[in-house]
């Protein structure tokens, strides 16, 4: 991410955020609600239009082709299928209400041409059963527990093999029984080498799981560093004040 800035009218919401994110690696983004980690997931994925700035991966712009020396922005559609590379879980799961795990999980494979549906649903399958959930396959979102349509959802957002997964706040409206088995699946994940951006509030998982901490408070990187650094010994006082309250 380069220099992405974000407006809501007067408000700045994002402001000169760069961050670089290593292939495999797993960041943690804290901070402050309405700080802007949503809006800024969001302006990664183009879910949300940055005032300025922008976004690459592997040295290509996300949402622009290039023609020679210029960037064309690309058309909505165009724009669909390069989102393919960055996948997103959401606080609330989003699944399809009226599809089995499985028809969500094949969904997007299938609508955008890059499987058949035969080939989308076998490797659904082969998804559910790495989130645990094989015999889940033909239950419909309302039939699952909170944790299980998160791990439904994890699996989808997989399905398109993006090159970086975006989790914003995957456990926070779960039952508190039900955060670890989200939590697990996450840092298989995570070990499996697959670049992983999470927002989260679990500071213990964050700081057992994340190579990098993000501290993030008014639209800005107030701070990064490993857990290490972060947790034992900031250098800012706001993230001092913020651990000291959220620790
Ligand atoms: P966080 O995820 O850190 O809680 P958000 O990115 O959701 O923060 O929000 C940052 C700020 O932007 C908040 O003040 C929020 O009210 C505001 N905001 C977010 N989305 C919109 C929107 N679509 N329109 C207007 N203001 C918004
Ligand atoms: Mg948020």
């Amino acid at each position: 991410m380069r220099h992405l800035t974000k407006s809501f009218g007067a408000l700045r919401v994002l402001d000169d955020v760069s961050l670089q994110l290593p292939a495999g690696s797993v960041t943690a983004i804290i901070g402050p609600s309405g700080s802007g980690k949503s809006t800024l997931l969001r302006s990664i994925n183009r879910l949300e239009r940055a005032d300025s700035g922008f976004v690459l991966i592997d040295g290509e712009v996300l949402g622009y082709r290039r023609e020679g020396d210029v960037l064309q922005e690309l058309k909505e559609s165009e724009t669909l299928q390069r989102r393919a590379t960055l996948g997103m879980v959401f606080q609330n799961f989003n699944l399809f209400p009226h599809l089995t795990a499985l028809q969500n999980v094949a969904e997007a494979p299938v609508a955008t041409g890059r499987a058949t549906r035969a080939v989308a649903e076998s490797e659904a399958a082969a998804l559910l059963a790495r989130v645990g959930l094989s015999d889940k396959a033909e239950s419909y979102p309302r039939q699952l527990s909170g944790g299980q349509q998160q791990r439904v959802a994890i699996a989808r957002a997989m399905a398109l093999r993006p090159r970086v997964l975006l989790f914003d706040e995957p456990t926070s409206a779960l039952d508190p029984e039900l955060v670890k088995e989200v939590l697990d699946v996450i840092q298989a994940l995570a070990r499996s080498g697959t670049t992983l951006v999470i927002v989260t509030h679990e500071i213990g998982f964050a700081r057992e799981v994340a190579d990098r901490i993000v501290f993030m408070e008014g639209g800005r990187i107030v701070e990064s560093g490993t857990p290490e650094d972060i947790f034992n010994n900031p250098q800012q006082p706001r993230t001092a004040a913020f651990l000291a309250k959220v620790l």
